[in-house]
């Protein structure tokens, strides 16, 4: 069968790409990729999910990693306007899940004042993934009714604006986003708030992708599992007694632990 038309000329479609693996990505999304004329990405697509794209599509990297130098989100929505605005089949191709962390607001905001149509195909979210890789479940009946998605990631020099009290809920699994360089901030504020300080933490780093690594710790040690553990991947960082039945089926190959002391 013909792949019918998803996307019309002069239109854009916010498209998630998953955590990495291609096989991640929805049919819909592969799709979107494969009917576009020119699609913009960011720095955490990954290159499985690239290698996807037709060689006669444009292929714009927009990416942003964090303390790199990145198009300001500002240039971006003006781009992909523009582009649309020229009668292109624009995709913007975003990590993960384009609504979780994805900036997706301005992006959609832009069109819809240009006039241009503007749509959403979800994605794989990174606590998703990790939860997937490790084997575990991010609820668990009984022990973590609510799954709260946060970002840890301050602009320069101010400090983390987050309800500490509501976020040291024991009956919740944490999953924290962009975290790495807050981890000592998130360990302290959180035990001051009434969290375990053996509340079971795992890290996941590039869930996902070949180079995916996991490192199981508890939140007093955080900080140090944060600062020693890890590669320099987009990492996420997931938190409660949820966690601990990833220790029950942990995987020695890919697994190390920080014990107390
Ligand atoms: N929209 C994305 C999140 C973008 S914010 C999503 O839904 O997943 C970028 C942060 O996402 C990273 O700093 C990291 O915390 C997390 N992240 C993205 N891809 C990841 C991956 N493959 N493994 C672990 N964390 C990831």
């Amino acid at each position: 069968m013909a792949d019918a038309d998803l996307i019309a000329p002069g239109s854009v479609w916010l498209v998630g790409a998953g955590p990495g693996d291609p096989d991640l990505l929805t049919r819909k999304a592969e799709r979107l990729i494969r009917q576009a004329s020119v699609i913009f990405h960011d720095a955490l697509v990954g290159p499985g999910v690239l290698e996807l794209v037709p060689c006669h599509v444009r292929l714009v990297s927009v990416g942003k990693r964090s303390g790199r130098h990145s198009k300001d989100q500002k240039a971006i929505d003006a781009l992909i306007v523009e582009a649309a605005l020229a009668g292109e089949r624009v995709v913007r191709l975003k990590g993960g899940d384009p609504a979780i962390f994805g900036r997706a607001t301005e992006e959609l905001d832009a069109c819809r004042a240009a006039g241009v149509p503007v749509r959403v195909c979800p994605g794989v979210t990174a606590a998703s993934a990790a939860a997937a890789s490790l084997g575990m479940s991010l609820t668990l009946r009984g022990l973590a009714r609510r799954l709260t998605l946060v970002t840890a990631h301050a602009r320069a020099g101010e400090d983390l604006d987050l309800d500490w009290q509501a976020l040291a809920d024991p009956q919740a699994t944490l999953a924290i986003y962009m975290g790495k360089a807050a981890a000592p901030a998130v360990s302290a504020r959180l035990i001051a708030a009434g969290l375990a300080p053996d509340t079971p933490v795992v890290l996941v780093e590039s869930a996902s992708l070949a180079q995916e690594r996991h490192f199981a710790t508890r939140l007093d040690l955080l900080p140090l599992a944060a600062r020693t553990a890890l590669g320099d991947g987009p990492a996420v960082i997931l938190v409660g007694r949820s966690v601990a039945a990833f220790e029950a089926i942990e995987h020695p190959r890919h697994a190390a632990r920080a014990e107390p002391g």
